[in-house]
């Protein structure tokens, strides 16, 4: 009889395979960002759910093992937030999955209602914008203000710009696992 892996040893795996990927364009790998953004989120005192978000925000990048296909660089939106959110879902509830789910969005709502937000933009970044849709309009804005999970879709998005400091000393993905496991709604 097999004995199935647990959520976050699947979650490591991730991080541990495919995440030593480059991040497109940027000095860090996908997993150095992702564990960068969640040291952020810690360091600014945030709610666990705030944490695991952060950590897993671009677990949709993971195009083998999550979304099986990798768009991105046909300069497609491989939509890696709703794939990334959706197959999250299987292990965690919507404070988890929503702020993963609209970080990109995120970023296309701070370039309409923040000043000066684009050209903090990297040029990476930049790149990922157009392909993503450009700037919202103030119509679309505020419809995004009024979704559940779109304020904290905010904070995983300044901690995830931040994330690209290839000295930044950062935890293990097994320093989370505790915090992952108390918020795992299925397993
Ligand atoms: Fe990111």
């Amino acid at each position: 009889m097999t004995r199935d892996i647990s959520p976050i040893d699947t979650l490591a795996a991730l991080f541990e395979g495919e995440g030593s990927a480059e991040y497109f364009g940027e000095a860090v790998t996908q997993a150095q960002h992702m564990l960068q953004a969640t040291a952020l989120a810690e360091a600014a005192g945030a709610p666990a759910h705030l944490v695991a978000a952060s950590l897993l925000h671009d677990i949709g990048h993971f195009h083998g093992a999550v979304t099986g296909r990798d768009l991105m660089e046909d300069g497609l939106d491989n939509r890696h937030s709703h794939t990334g959110a959706d197959w999250l879902a299987r292990w965690f509830g919507p404070e988890v999955t929503e702020p993963v789910r609209l970080h990109v969005a995120a970023k296309r709502y701070l370039c309409t209602a923040e000043p000066g937000y684009f050209d903090l933009l990297s040029e990476a970044f930049v790149h990922t914008l157009r392909v993503q849709g450009g700037p919202m309009t103030e119509a679309q804005a505020r419809a995004f203000e009024a979704l559940p999970g779109a304020a904290d879709a905010v904070a995983v998005r300044r901690w995830d710009e931040q994330a690209k400091d290839p000295e930044a000393a950062i935890p293990d993905f097994e320093y989370f696992r505790p915090l992952l496991e108390r918020l795992l709604v299925r397993a």
